[in-house]
C-alpha cells in the first residue's frame, strides 16, 4: 500500500506514521527526518539549514531527488508511507511520474485535520527522544525519566506560526490535486493517538 500523510506541523503525522507503518508493514519515509539527518551529518548546505530553521520549504528538486532514490529501495516493494512529502504540487506531480514510470500509483492520501490553536500547543510542547526517535508531549504524553529529549529548533512558537502559514499556502494547491484524483481522505486529527489511529485504519479499509 502506498500512502501519503498530509497535515500541518503538529497534526500527528509522525506519531501516526510510526503506528500505521507497523500495521501495514511498510517503511515510513519522512523528508523532514531525512533533512535533519543530513543536517546532523553536516551534509546540508548552510542556506538550507537556515531555511528549515525559519520554517520555510527547501527547494522541490532536493526533496524530489531524495524521495526518488528512497522509494527505489527494496524495503519499499510492499509499499511506503510518506510523511511530509509531497508539500507542493510540483512535488505531487513528480511523485506521480516517478511511480507511473514503474507502473505504480498512490492508493490513498490522508489529510490530518486539527484546529490551529491545538497545533501550536502540540508543537511547542513536543519533544523527541534523540536515542529512539519517539515523540512525546510534555502535557499529553509525558516522556519517561531518563529520556534524552530534544526540542526541534523549528518548534518554537514564532517559527511554528510561519510553518503553519507555509502549510496553508501549500495545501491550497495540494488537497484539490488529490481530491481531483479521488484518493483524498480527510481525517479528524483531534483525540487520543489510539482514536486517530482507528480513524486512519478505517479510512484505509485496514480495520
Ligand atoms: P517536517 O519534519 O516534515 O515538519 O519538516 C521540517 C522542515 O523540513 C520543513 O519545515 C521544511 O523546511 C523541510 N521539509 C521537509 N519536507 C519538505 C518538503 N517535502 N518540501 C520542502 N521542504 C521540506
Amino acid at each position: 500500500m502506498r500512502v501519503v500523510f498530509v497535515g500541518p506541523p503538529g497534526a500527528g503525522k509522525g506519531t501516526q506514521a510510526k503506528v500505521i507503518c507497523v500495521r501495514l508493514g511498510v517503511p515510513q519515509i519522512s523528508t523532514g527526518d531525512m533533512l535533519r539527518a543530513a543536517k546532523s551529518a553536516g551534509k546540508l548546505p548552510a542556506d538550507l539549514v537556515a531555511k528549515m530553521a525559519a520554517g520555510a520549504l527547501v527547494p522541490d528538486g532536493l526533496v524530489i531527488g531524495l524521495i526518488d532514490e528512497r522509494v527505489r529501495a527494496t524495503d519499499c516493494t510492499p509499499g511506503f508511507l510518506l510523511d511530509g512529502f509531497p508539500r507542493t504540487s510540483p512535488q505531487a506531480e513528480a511523485l506521480d511520474q516517478m511511480l507511473a514510470k514503474r507502473g505504480l500509483k498512490l492508493d490513498c492520501v490522508l489529510a490530518l485535520e486539527v484546529p490551529k490553536e491545538l497545533l501550536i500547543e502540540r508543537t511547542v510542547l513536543r519533544r523527541t527522544d534523540k536515542r529512539t526517535g519517539q515523540i512525546y508531549h510534555l502535557k499529553y504524553s509525558p516522556p519517561p525519566p531518563g529520556a534524552d529529549l530534544e526540542h526541534r529548533a523549528d518548534d518554537r512558537e514564532e517559527v511554528v506560526r510561519k510553518r503553519l502559514d507555509t502549510y496553508e499556502g501549500m495545501t491550497a494547491e495540494l488537497l484539490p490535486y488529490y481530491e481531483g484524483h479521488g484518493i483524498l481522505r480527510r481525517i479528524d486529527g483531534v483525540g487520543s493517538v489510539d482514536e486517530v489511529t482507528t480513524r486512519i485504519l478505517s479510512a484505509l479499509g485496514a480495520k
